[in-house]
């Protein structure tokens, strides 16, 4: 009798164990930085060792650009060539498409890099609007690296990234829409404790040694 309930308390854990992760919140890192800092690449690094889904904005704009039928195309297209932000609508909607996807395909995927978001005040108001509640942001990682370094990382990219803003004039444009809209965005996030600094100027295994030290200490 009592073995019996044991049983059938034993076969709905797994049960409970799914339920429970679907009530699961997305936790979100965001991942900020100047172009060429090294996002992407220790974005892929973080993905081979700790369980979390890299979201590039940069990725979904390209892709939403190249998606035959796109009524935004053009307009994608002429803001990054101007290495301007895109309207917080459109970049929002494809993060919050992305993520949504993942958690169905896997409910245990709900765990989020976001890199390169958000870039200004309209994309953190934007993210505001759409998903608080919805989503915990746990903290920012900030690759921080010198212009300079970005700059030439960048053009170096460009020799074969077929990348239409990897030139020097669309950089500058880049580094300086940086400067004015991303960095005050990291700034607020620092009055509250949230921001994780990485010198991002070293090689990329002594980044990622300081990023995996975070990681494994704040999950
Ligand atoms: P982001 O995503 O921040 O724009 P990427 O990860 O695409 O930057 O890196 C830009 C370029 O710099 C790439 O060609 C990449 O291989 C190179 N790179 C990335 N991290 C480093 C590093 N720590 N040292 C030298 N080159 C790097
Ligand atoms: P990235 O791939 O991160 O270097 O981004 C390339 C370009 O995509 C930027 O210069 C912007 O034009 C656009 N972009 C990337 N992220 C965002 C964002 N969060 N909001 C708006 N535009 C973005």
């Amino acid at each position: 009798m009592i073995g019996g309930l044991f049983a059938k308390v034993f076969q709905r854990v797994p049960s409970l164990l799914y339920r429970v992760s679907l009530m699961m919140k997305p936790q979100v890192v965001f991942v900020l930085g100047g172009p060429g800092a090294g996002k992407g690449t220790q974005c892929s690094k973080i993905v081979q060792s700790f369980n979390y889904t890299h979201l590039s904005a940069g990725d979904l704009l390209r892709a939403e650009r190249a998606r035959e039928g796109s009524e935004s195309g053009q307009l994608i297209s002429n803001y990054i060539k101007e290495g301007k932000i895109v309207p917080v609508e459109i970049t929002i909607n494809l993060l919050k498409k992305a993520m949504e996807e993942t958690m169905q395909e896997d409910e245990k995927k709900f765990r989020f890099l976001i890199d390169g978001f958000p870039r200004n005040g309209d994309n953190l108001q934007g993210w505001k609007k759409v998903m608080e509640g919805k989503a915990d942001v746990k903290f920012v990682l900030f690759f921080d690296c010198g212009n300079e370094v970005c700059i030439d990382r960048c053009l170096e990219r460009g020799k074969s990234s077929g990348r239409s803003d990897d030139n020097r004039e669309s950089l500058e444009k880049r580094i300086q829409t940086y400067l004015q809209s991303t960095r005050p965005i990291i700034d607020l996030y620092e009055e509250s404790g949230k921001v994780r600094t990485i010198d991002a100027s070293r090689c990329v295994d002594e980044v990622f040694a300081d990023v995996k030290a975070v990681l494994d200490k704040e999950g």
